[in-house]
């Protein structure tokens, strides 16, 4: 569970937390406000991953291809996850 920037207790899941966006909402469990992810932290958590799977188009080997891709995908659903904080919407 993740902390509520509210109220500041675990009242955020682990799923709801994996496929958050800049467009999405998210209800706290324990208070029932509403959070958010904001756009520009979440845009930077990304970005390492998308570079990483943009780069996989313009290589000739497979196996470079392949970890390129399959490792941007798994850094673009982990950076966010972990790194991109929650917050208020205001
Ligand atoms: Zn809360």
């Amino acid at each position: 569970m993740f902390c509520c920037p509210y109220c500041e207790k675990p009242g955020i899941s682990v799923s709801h937390k994996l496929i958050m966006s800049p467009g999405s909402r998210v209800t706290c469990q324990t208070c029932g406000e509403i959070s958010r992810v904001s756009a520009p932290a979440w845009l930077t958590d990304i970005f390492l991953g998308a570079v990483m799977m943009l780069a996989s188009f313009f290589v000739d080997s497979e196996l470079i291809k392949l970890i390129l891709g399959s490792g941007g995908f798994v850094m673009m659903m982990l950076l966010p996850f972990i790194f991109t904080p929650l917050c208020k919407v205001s």
